[in-house]
């Protein structure tokens, strides 16, 4: 799932090669994808691409002074910016994985893509972001807050630590990637009770939430938004690496169910040297 570093370099990307570009037409080939219907998609041909901002995950892509094209990618979503598209008609709505499709004055332009058969990516045509119901829950930025807005943000919410921290209600930005690698870097416990943490955890949480998705976002930019993907996998420490060795102290990584996915931690470096328990697993064998 894209998370504040892809989001900001989609953002960064856009704005490099999309602002100051006229909207040619706008063609909508998940139906099910557009979660508005006013304004319609129409409204937005011939408007001008003035800016390509982020909330979060959502990435918004700005039209004239007062249209927004908010997007959220959820897992499989992606944005692919197309120098050129192949001749031929509108896209015809179906089961491909082009959700939607943003023509531009110059013949190129962007399509928004989602993998697989769940079906998640969700796109809002408005006249202000805080209309988007998930934009507007949004706790301030994980990479913007200061550590006095980080540690109550933290605070205010009693929970596993993992948990807390891709609560975008809380902090915005954080999802299951980043949290493992913030942790890792932190050296805590993804099961570290959130209002228990001592001011020494927090501080190192923080610091932790600064510099991972810092250099995440300083290895995106520039980069080509086909590449960004790899680019997120070629930076990770312990996340998707169960079985691996742990780049900083050479322990295998972990893996253990969280939520309604899995989560990937060092026992070294995390948990004392011990490995957590499995709470699916012991569940069924109770
Ligand atoms: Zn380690």
């Amino acid at each position: 799932m894209p998370e504040l570093p892809e989001v900001e370099a989609l953002a960064g990307y856009l704005r490099e090669r999309a602002v100051g570009r006229r909207v040619d037409r706008v063609e909508v080939a998940a139906i099910s994808a557009l979660k508005t219907y006013e304004p319609a998609p129409a409204a937005v041909s011939g408007r001008t691409v003035t800016d390509a901002r982020r909330y979060g995950k959502f990435l918004a892509v700005v039209l004239g002074d007062d249209l927004h094209l908010v997007v959220h990618l959820a897992r499989a979503g992606w944005l692919h910016y197309r120098e050129s598209f192949p001749s031929g008609g509108p896209l015809r709505p179906g089961k491909g994985p082009i959700a939607l499709r943003v023509r531009l004055d110059d013949g190129s332009g962007f399509d928004l893509t989602e993998a697989g058969t769940q079906k998640k990516l969700a796109a809002y045509l408005v006249t202000d972001p805080a209309a988007v119901p998930g934009v507007a829950k949004l706790g301030p930025d994980a990479l913007a807050a200061g550590l006095a807005t980080f540690a109550g943000r933290l605070r205010s919410r009693r929970g596993q630590v993992k948990g807390v921290l891709t609560d975008q209600t809380v902090l915005a930005g954080v999802g299951n990637a980043y949290s493992d690698e913030i942790l890792h870097a932190a050296r805590l416990s993804p099961f570290a009770l959130s209002d228990r943490l001592t001011d020494e955890q927090v501080a190192a949480l923080h610091e932790a939430t600064g510099r991972v998705l810092g250099d995440a976002v300083s290895r995106s930019l520039g980069q080509k938004a086909a590449e960004l993907k790899g680019e997120k996998r070629s930076g990770l420490t312990v996340h998707a690496r169960t079985g691996l060795p742990c780049p900083i102290c050479g322990d295998t990584v972990r893996e253990v169910s969280f939520a309604d996915s899995s989560l990937q931690y060092c026992p070294t470096c995390q948990t004392g040297g011990k490995p957590l328990a499995d709470r699916r697993l012991s569940r069924l064998v109770r």
